[in-house]
């Protein structure tokens, strides 16, 4: 089982993980719809909580991005959650089981 498959364990793409670790969400502010995004990814943190990061994967595929819900490919980073959490509008990026 991959890391990222497990529960507790959510897939971020780059730049939020540069976020999460960093409160750095600037590139955010190249989105065009930033106010939008950021209020998203604001709501979207505060649903999974304090987030520990594991490792840096290569997902081999395509992954939608636990916090901005952007899909992308290849390289992610998987973070622990201290809780379960809600879908996001855009679907569950990780496993996303009830408990
Ligand atoms: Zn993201």
């Amino acid at each position: 089982m991959k890391s990222w498959d497990k529960p507790h364990t959510v897939l971020t793409c780059k730049d939020c993980a540069c976020g999460i670790a960093n409160d750095d969400w600037s590139h955010v502010d190249y989105h065009p719809s930033s106010s939008e995004v950021m209020a998203s990814i604001e709501a979207t943190l505060e649903t999974l909580g304090q987030l520990s990061h594991l490792e840096a994967v290569d997902v081999g595929g395509y992954y939608n991005c636990a916090v901005c819900g952007d899909v992308d490919i290849g390289s992610a980073d998987v973070f622990v959650t201290k809780g379960w959490f809600e879908p996001t509008p855009w679907g569950f990026s990780g496993p996303g089981e009830a408990p």
